[in-house]
């Protein structure tokens, strides 16, 4: 049986990963499940799950649960803040890990199961673009073992040759192609998106995700930070990804070889795919996804994107190509922007404004040492947080 952690257990990923699993329950064992703030649906899933560990990030939401789960005779010890998510990403009995907590906050445990040694199923794009390098290495030092989950990265993981991510060259890859729907504002102009709502924003036309990322579909800063993602997974410098618009979300991605064969993966657009590719990896296993049908689907289409309507996109080449702890602060500024567009403080077109005055004002340093990071981390969000309230 393989001993697996959810972080991020009530969120979309870590919902359909359950999902996955439920269907191989003789495969996987639930050890540990994660969450910030709602015990209620945490409780819930201790009662199916009746996992050894239950962690939530707030302390008074760990109370709770630990409360509940007495009165109910459920045997589950309750863990809370980093440390319990550390603790339960690190466990000896634990031998994957499904990174699928959310924004910043996941890169402390994500890292701990980095530093021991597991097979990552990282979801959590936000931990490798603020601390690429640095995270990479503790991959390697670790010989952990890091799946892309992003459907994207996961396609062209499925495209090279079997498990190889490093000299792509050597092993004839020109480039890699990066689909992306366009998000739900992809037929907008301009002036029409200073007035969209978050409702607008999250009513994304292919995937159904959590609210943040489904604003960083709609700035297509997802698309930005997974051009960064992608130069980490796969050792390739920005120029080497094109990002290609596709409205359908059929092919997930592509691999172009210098032979001229562009290899793609296709699928329904349901992260169970690549949920379930990477658990079993290299083996396959039953997702609980559409079959494919391409008489319905009949066409698929492709167009350049288009960075002056999305100037996020550019923001994430800049912040790549200047280092050091540039795409922590382009990180941290859209954190800070998507969370202020989300509670209405903010107009949509605030948050490209926001993340390239916070670029602007908080200087790139090298990315010498966690703390760097992290410390990089607290000073965009501050100056993004007084932007926001001027
Ligand atoms: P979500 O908002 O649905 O879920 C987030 C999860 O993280 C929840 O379980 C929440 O409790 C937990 N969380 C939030 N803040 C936390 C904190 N401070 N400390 C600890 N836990 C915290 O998000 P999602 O859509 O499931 O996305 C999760 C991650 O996966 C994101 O990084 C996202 O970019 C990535 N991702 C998601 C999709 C998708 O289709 N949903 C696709 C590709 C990548
Ligand atoms: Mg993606």
């Amino acid at each position: 049986m393989i001993g697996i952690t959810i972080l991020g257990a009530t969120g979309t990923i870590g919902i359909n990963t359950l999902d996955v699993i439920a269907r191989h329950k003789e495969r996987y064992r639930v050890v540990a499940l994660t969450a910030n703030r709602d015990h209620g649906r945490m409780f819930e899933l201790c009662g199916i799950w009746r996992p050894e560990y239950a962690v939530m990030a707030d302390p008074d939401a760990a109370e709770q649960l630990d409360r509940r789960l007495r009165q109910a005779e459920i045997p589950v010890r309750v863990l809370s803040g980093v440390e319990g998510l550390e603790r339960v990403s690190s466990l000896d009995g634990v031998d994957c890990v499904m990174a699928a907590i959310v924004g910043a906050a996941g890169l402390l445990p994500t890292l701990a199961a980095a530093k021991t040694g597991k097979r990552i199923l990282l979801a959590n794009k936000e931990a490798l673009v603020m601390s690429g390098d640095l995270f990479m290495e503790e991959v390697k030092r670790h010989d952990a073992e890091l799946l892309p989950i992003d459907s994207e990265h996961n396609a062209v993981f499925q495209c090279l040759p079997n498990g190889c991510r490093e000299d792509l060259s050597d092993h004839g890859v020109r480039r890699i192609l990066l689909t992306s729907s366009g998000g739900p504002f992809r037929r907008f102009a301009l002036s029409e998106l200073a007035d969209v709502t978050p409702d607008q924003a999250c009513a994304h036309p292919n995937w159904v995700m959590g609210r943040k990322i489904s604003v960083d579909s709609a700035t297509m800063m997802n698309k930005g930070l997974e051009v960064i993602e992608a130069c980490h997974l796969f050792d390739l410098a920005h120029d080497d990804i094109q990002i290609v618009v596709h409205p359908q979300s059929i092919i997930h991605s592509m691999v172009e070889y210098v032979d001229g064969s562009v290899l793609a993966q296709m699928a329904s657009p349901d992260m169970r795919v690549p949920i379930a590719h990477a658990l079993a990896w290299p083996e396959r296993v039953v997702s609980g996804a559409q079959r494919l049908d391409l008489f319905s689907v009949a066409t698929l289409n492709f167009e350049p994107p288009d960075r002056e309507r999305f100037p996020c996109i550019q923001y994430a080449y800049d912040a790549v190509e200047a280092g050091g702890t540039a795409p922590a602060v382009l990180n941290a500024a859209n954190e800070v922007a998507v969370e202020a567009f989300l509670d209405g403080r903010l107009p949509f077109t605030g948050i490209p404004r926001i993340i390239h005055d916070v670029m602007g004002e908080v200087r790139s340093v090298p990315a010498a040492d966690l703390g760097t990071v992290l410390a990089a981390d607290r000073d965009a969000r501050t100056v993004a947080a007084d932007m926001v309230r001027r």
